[in-house]
């Protein structure tokens, strides 16, 4: 029993504790400390106005019913009850207009900071499946915020009127005033309870919903139209949909029931609770001449413990529910941003510099297979080094590892005889320009989304959408650069097709100039002479730059010095085109096989 009271004790700090901690991401923005002092006026208003309301029609009853007549206490009495509402509907008025208002700037600066957190996470960290679904739950705790906050400050409010209430009722009786305070506790209780099996039954409704929305799918999308009558599956599909659908029935009338069970109990309860609190109440006006407007008061005093009661208790379990969110949601913005916390070393990267792979290997988070496997690689600044291998040989890998957009399992990875991780993170990712498959197109103005900036300089952007072909796209566009990219934000807009996007990516990593660029697979869904004309005119653009040419198509390889030659996660066979095809390798094998193709096409 004690050690059952312990833990509700620490599991109520906790609760509070995980409040407070949401509390904190408005505490921290600039109008936070106006938000808490309008939200706390409110708070008191809302507690001492009703209280007032609720007696003074009462005293004025008492007043008026005394056998001399007080004008000026009715005149005051009658005052106030007409006048308060008035003042508090405008009192109000202005709070919720103010709140609205710091509301948003406070929402704004939240969400600022969270889309920070998740642009500037290692990529590592970010990529992970189990942190995606964590940032949804994240966003949901974060979205509780007001909940939380509404609660606690309706606990002000309810804790001022539960201790006006009990002092003026237990001036009256204590025993009327600890009934009440157990039925609803009781009434909490069961509530407690039901909500629990209300929870397993909206599990098992949410399966049910699965299962309803595959067969409505079946039953009426084009694809199963044919075989459905050809297969003669109409008697399959609908007793089916029957038999989901009868579930579905069972289980809403089911919920309804159990709906309904604090409700019943409540009722009866509350009967309990009015014949005493009535029986009582008349019992003094008769025999005891308690004065008539004093009925009227504690009538509606126990009226209002009831409510306050029951409110204060069903926030608590609502803030007990929100609290198990707020764990996750700390882990989440505690996640580390070891990338951009490591070294402050400036990258000095120019003529005769060398980034060096030594003994590096690399498995995936939660993977047990090595997508690299001990890789030793030198690459010279004004080298073009060709990566090719099939698919799955850790190409792509080994540029994230390049980037620092991973981190190697094992080995290390030196610029210029450093640890790529002792230099600042920002800075060493500057160092390149990539292309990648999956590149992106940005909802900006087309000037934009080549340069990645809103300032960009009009001569340098003209001069590359020459080299890469895109001049004659531009020039038959009204308004040339500020075109928006994608028609469904300006129906002005434009649509570039799948090869203009590749040009756009390309374009992209040259405005951006690095000093090693990086091709991985832009290309790879044009046709290999397609791909071939785009990296040999690439190529030319950054003739005197290091560039990372990666394939799966051996056609680039004429354009690079040297050629490393990957599978399965390792390199198998490293030099230049003459010296690999001489050597009659994996290499030799694979450039012949496609190179018969070619001449078969
Ligand atoms: P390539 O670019 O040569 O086609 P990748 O470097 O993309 O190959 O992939 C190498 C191996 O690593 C593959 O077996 C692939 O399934 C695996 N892999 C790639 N990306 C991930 C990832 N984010 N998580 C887990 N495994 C991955
Ligand atoms: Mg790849």
């Amino acid at each position: 029993m004690k050690n059952k009271l312990l833990k509700t004790v620490s599991d109520c700090k906790n609760i509070f504790f995980n409040a407070k901690l949401l509390l904190n991401y408005i505490k921290g923005e600039k109008s936070g400390k106006k938000y808490f002092v309008y939200k706390f006026s409110q708070s008191i208003i809302s507690a001492l106005i009703p209280l007032i309301l609720m007696t003074l029609p009462g005293l004025l009853i008492n007043t008026l019913s005394r056998e001399e007549f007080a004008l000026y206490e009715c005149v005051v009495y009658l005052g106030i009850i007409l006048v308060l509402p008035v003042l508090n509907y405008f009192i109000n008025v202005f709070l919720n207009y103010q709140l609205k208002k710091v509301t948003q700037q406070i929402e704004l600066g939240i969400d600022i900071n969270f889309y920070k957190h998740i642009m500037t996470m290692d990529y590592e960290v970010y990529e992970n499946p189990d942190i995606q679904i964590n940032k949804s739950r994240s966003l949901s705790a974060l979205s509780k915020v007001w909940s939380v906050s509404d609660i606690l400050f309706g606990f002000i409010t309810q804790i001022i009127s539960l201790l006006t209430v009990i002092l003026v009722i237990s001036f009256l009786n204590p025993v009327l005033l600890i009934l009440v305070v157990f039925f609803s506790i009781l009434f909490s209780i069961i509530k407690k309870k039901v909500n629990k099996s209300l929870f397993t039954l909206d599990q098992k409704g949410s399966e049910i919903d699965r299962r309803m929305w595959g067969v409505t799918y079946m039953l009426d999308q084009q694809d199963y139209a044919k075989e459905i009558r050809l297969f003669n599956m109409p008697d399959l599909l609908l007793n089916e949909y029957k038999r989901v659908k009868e579930e579905s029935i069972d289980l809403n009338m089911d919920y309804l029931k159990k709906q309904n069970v604090p409700n019943n109990y409540n009722s009866f309860l509350e009967l309990v609770q009015n014949i005493f609190i009535y029986i009582y109440l008349v019992f003094n006006v008769v025999k005891k001449s308690m004065p008539i407007g004093n009925f009227a008061i504690y009538l509606s005093y126990y009226g209002k413990l009831e409510g306050v009661l029951k409110g204060f208790l069903s926030s608590f379990l609502e803030l007990a529910q929100i609290s198990l969110n707020v764990d996750e949601l700390n882990q989440f913005m505690k996640l580390p941003k070891k990338i951009h916390d490591s070294g402050n070393l400036h990258p000095n990267y120019s003529k005769g510099s060398i980034i060096e792979f030594r003994n590096v290997s690399f498995k995936y988070p939660g993977s047990d297979i090595y997508a690299l496997k001990n890789v030793n690689i030198s690459i010279d600044s004004n080298e073009k080094l060709c990566i090719v291998g099939p698919n799955g040989a850790g190409k792509s890998t080994f540029i994230k590892l390049l980037t620092r957009l991973y981190s190697p399992t094992e080995g290390i990875i030196l610029l210029n005889g450093r640890n790529i991780a002792e230099y600042d993170a920002e800075e060493y990712m500057r160092l390149f320009s990539p292309v990648f498959q999956d590149f992106v197109k940005y909802y900006f103005s087309i000037g934009i989304n080549i340069a990645l900036t809103a300032d960009y300089d009009v001569n340098k952007l003209d001069r590359i959408m020459r080299q890469c072909h895109l001049d004659s796209l531009i020039q038959k566009l009204p308004k040339g650069y500020d075109t928006q990219v994608s028609k469904w934000i300006d129906p002005e807009g434009i649509e570039p097709s799948g090869g203009e996007n590749q040009r756009i990516a390309i374009a992209r990593a040259l405005y951006n100039e690095g000093k090693i660029y990086i091709l991985d697979e832009p290309t790879a869904a044009l046709d290999p002479n397609a791909e071939y004309e785009i990296y040999m005119q690439f190529n030319n653009m950054i003739i005197d730059k290091c560039a990372i040419l990666v394939t799966h198509r051996l056609s680039a390889v004429q354009l690079a010095d040297k050629v490393a030659v990957f599978n399965n996660g390792q390199i198998a066979e490293y030099g230049t085109h003459a010296e690999l095809y001489a050597k009659g390798g994996i290499y030799t094998e694979m450039f012949d096989k496609q190179a018969q193709f070619y001449r078969n096409e």
